[in-house]
């Protein structure tokens, strides 16, 4: 499964499953574009660690939720790299509430970067993708957009959201010769999942068959498999990486 000569762009991929995935991506011989919200450091020091697979490595800022973002990173992306082979939409937040307590903005803001995001990255990516006749886009869901969970209706309405959108634009690009696919992690170890406590996390993690949390490692290999161009005749599936929550 190598990658050399192909580019591959992370969104979110300052931290957490998004830093994974792009050491994942460099390791594996791709150019990496690694977009982040805010986080410039951390940015920065997940382009160190894919520098040292001497592939090209770049950073961009952009909020994935706006078109306008989208626009100005497509384009300096081509100024550095021919075009992007790889699409990882990871970028994701959280703005949990118990539905009574939650406010319109909590429910809009998680909808517009990880749903509208997810959507703008596969609408706008994948016309380059469609003037080269090949692509692999990888969305991440979770394993909440498949169960729910009390307090994440936005969450899981975005990433349930996202596992139909994937169905879909897989359909609509199969032909074109571009793979959609979707990952959908159980309990991973990042920033996102830090403010629960240790017991909590020990609870939580007494309940999965494997009886341990997820590293971003997990997931990032999963994405690498869907990122192969040997996966050409896998679309529209999702995969759910969770230490068997989910089974
Ligand atoms: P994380 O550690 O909180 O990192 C979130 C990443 O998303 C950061 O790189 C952040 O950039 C970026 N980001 C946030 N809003 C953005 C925006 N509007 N535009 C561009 N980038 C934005 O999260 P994580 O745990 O690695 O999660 C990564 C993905 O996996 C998310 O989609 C999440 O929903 C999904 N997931 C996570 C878990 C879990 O247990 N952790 C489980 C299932 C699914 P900055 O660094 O600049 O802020």
């Amino acid at each position: 499964m190598n990658l050399e000569g192909q580019t591959a762009l992370v969104t979110g991929g300052s931290r957490g499953i998004g830093r994974a995935i792009c050491v994942q991506l460099a390791e594996m011989g791709a150019n990496v574009v690694i977009n982040y919200a805010g986080n410039k450091q951390a940015a920065l020091e997940t382009a160190e660690l894919c520098k040292a697979y001497g592939h090209g490595v770049l950073t961009l800022k952009a909020d994935v939720s706006k078109e306008a973002d989208w626009e100005t990173m497509l384009q300096t992306i081509q100024e550095h790299f021919d075009s992007i082979d790889i699409l990882v939409n990871n970028a994701g937040i959280t703005k949990d509430k118990l539905m009574m307590a939650m406010k319109e903005e909590d429910f809009d803001s998680v909808i517009d970067t990880n749903l509208k995001g997810t959507f703008l990255g596969m609408k706008l990516v994948s016309k380059l993708m469609i003037k080269k006749r090949y692509g692999r886009i990888i969305n991440m869901s979770s394993i909440v957009g498949l169960r729910g969970n009390a307090g994440q209706v936005n969450y899981a309405a975005s990433k349930a959201g996202i596992i139909g959108m994937t169905k879909s634009i897989a359909k609509e690009l199969a032909s074109r010769n571009i793979t959609v696919n979707a990952v959908a992690p159980g309990m991973i170890g990042t920033d996102m999942t830090a403010a629960l406590s240790d017991k909590v996390k020990e609870e939580m993690a007494q309940g999965i068959p494997a009886k341990r949390v997820g590293t971003p490692e997990d997931v990032a290999y999963a994405v690498a498999m869907f990122a192969a161009k040997e996966a050409g005749y896998l679309t529209g599936q999702v995969l759910c990486v969770d230490g068997g929550m989910a089974v």
